[in-house]
């Protein structure tokens, strides 16, 4: 056996990161720059009001209430060519332009309108004093001219998204998005309703994981069941290398008569068989088949989740370019509410826990149930996995370090 570190550091040795492309900014969510971004242009770009109010000129005010003729309204998206003299102000919405001639903009909350009558023009009651520059907000205030927006190796986050149209860059470079194919294997597999017969089971890894790979932003590539047959299993490989980014498959890697996968990689790719210090999801397998990264995940479903979050995941998340320290699973610090602990076996123990936060809002771990490692119904109800080193139980109150699911 070879600890996990050893094994995610093997991964992570052979993974390339996908090269630069131009992206449309509405497919960019979650993607890595692979190029900082400068703004052309100062935000905002011109001086405007943060309120509905008047605008007017600071020094008119000062002896306040004072009354002032209105010359005007200026809506956002006018441009705002009135000039305000002295004794006038012009009605103004938030984010119009501060007309020439104004310094500061009363809200519409400390005025009173005075209807003008027949031939007169409207007035403002304007009823406190108002400093130069309130509710004005300045050229630049948000980004300056020139200045670099987002820095390459940053993520595009939904907030960014909307920073980036803000700056105008409407295509950006970044790293690809990994298409991963995920292929199941096995000839006790069946994918429809309705009754099996004895000896099938439904294929729940193939689902599990496409939706792991979409959750985590990378697109999802349905290669299907490949039987327990070298031919098909080798088409199948070679076809979802040629068409993927990466390729995941589940079964067929541990120790059966059955478990082909071994065997047709080793002729077709160049692969690393694993046997991992960690339960669940011990057997593992990575190498590159035409190229291509190829993770030889466990069959049984809780092995395969497992084994996507600690091995899988970081190496297509390096693939998507992101930073060493960013590639996961992240460890958060817990307090056990139960005695964590196995038999020494030479192996770290992922145990599925439910998890809570208390008043202190610590949060607080529990055993979730069934830890077969075929018990996806248990794994549902797990919120995180506790990780137990050999020979380091936890015992109840004791800090231990979890996966949050
Ligand atoms: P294997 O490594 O192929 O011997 O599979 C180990 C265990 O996982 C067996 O009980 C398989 O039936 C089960 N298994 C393999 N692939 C899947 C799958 N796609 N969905 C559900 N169970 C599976
Ligand atoms: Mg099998």
């Amino acid at each position: 056996m070879i600890p996990l570190q050893e094994a995610r550091e093997h991964v992570l040795s052979r993974i390339e990161t996908l090269p630069a492309r131009r992206v449309r900014l509405d497919e960019a969510l979650g993607l890595v720059l692979a190029e900082p971004v400068f703004s052309a242009e100062p935000i905002p770009g011109f001086a405007n009001t943060a309120m509905d109010g008047y605008a007017l000129r600071a020094a008119d005010t000062r002896g306040a209430p004072v009354e002032l003729e209105v010359v005007g309204t200026i809506g956002a998206g006018d441009d705002g060519s009135l000039c305000v003299g002295q004794g006038q102000a012009a009605r103004i919405m938030t984010g119009a332009p501060i007309p020439d001639g104004a310094d500061a903009v009363v809200k519409v909350e400390l005025t009173r309108r005075l209807d003008g009558q027949d031939g007169q023009d409207d007035r403002v009651l304007v009823e406190a004093s108002i400093k130069a520059g309130n509710h004005i907000r300045h050229p630049g205030e948000d980004v300056a001219d020139g200045e670099q927006v987002l820095a390459e190796g940053t993520v595009v986050t939904p907030g960014r998204v909307g920073l980036l149209a803000a700056v105008g860059a409407y295509t950006v470079s970044a790293h690809g998005r990994p298409r991963v194919g995920v292929l199941s294997t096995g000839d006790e597999l069946a994918d429809t309703p309705g009754p099996l017969r004895r000896g099938q089971i439904r294929d729940t890894n193939r689902r599990t994981l496409l939706s792991l790979v979409s959750e985590a932003g990378f697109e999802g590539v349905d290669l299907g069941i490949a039987p327990d047959r070298p031919d098909d299993i080798s088409e199948a490989f070679l076809a979802g290398a040629a068409d993927c980014d990466a390729v995941l498959s589940s079964g067929g890697v541990s120790m059966g008569d059955f478990d082909y996968v071994k065997v047709v990689l080793d002729e077709i790719g160049e692969m690393r068989w694993m046997q991992i210090a960690i339960k669940p999801a011990k057997p593992f397998a990575f190498g590159l088949v035409g190229g291509t990264p190829v993770f030889g995940l466990p069959g049984n479903p809780v092995s395969s989740m497992v084994s996507f979050e600690l091995l899988a995941k970081p190496g297509l998340r390096a693939m998507a370019g992101h930073g060493s320290d960013d590639l996961g699973p992240e460890l958060v610090r817990a307090v056990s509410d139960d005695k964590l602990g196995h038999r020494s076996d030479g192996k770290t123990h992922f145990v599925r826990v439910g998890a809570r936060r208390d008043e202190q809002g610590v949060l607080r771990v529990a055993r979730s149930g069934g830890q077969g490692s075929h018990q996806l119904a248990a794994m549902t109800r797990a919120d995180a996995l506790a990780v137990v080193p050999d020979g380091a139980p936890a015992g109840v109150g004791d800090p231990v370090d979890v996966i949050v699911l």
